[in-house]
């Protein structure tokens, strides 16, 4: 069975389509069990469309704000 760690790790190969057919299953499994990984994804997903509205001139204050939000979900996804 795939770990948490393992999911956050395939989780930009999963959202950019990159995985197998059998490596989107087993992750796809782990998600069934594992709320904490939903929810993990959902915000990565997230974030991904949200990056192209920046168009290429984020401010400080976008970027600092995004990494806390990455931050706040990792802290509360692994604990
Ligand atoms: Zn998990």
């Amino acid at each position: 069975m795939l770990k948490c760690r393992e999911v956050v790790h395939q989780a930009d190969a999963l959202l950019a389509g990159e995985l197998s057919r059998r490596e989107r299953f087993v992750l796809q499994m782990h998600l069934i069990i594992c709320r904490h990984c939903r929810r993990y994804i959902r915000q990565f997903e997230w974030l991904l469309r949200a990056i192209p509205r920046m168009h290429g001139s984020a401010s400080e204050a976008e970027i600092s704000s995004v990494l806390k939000a990455v931050e706040n979900a990792e802290k509360s996804t692994f604990k």
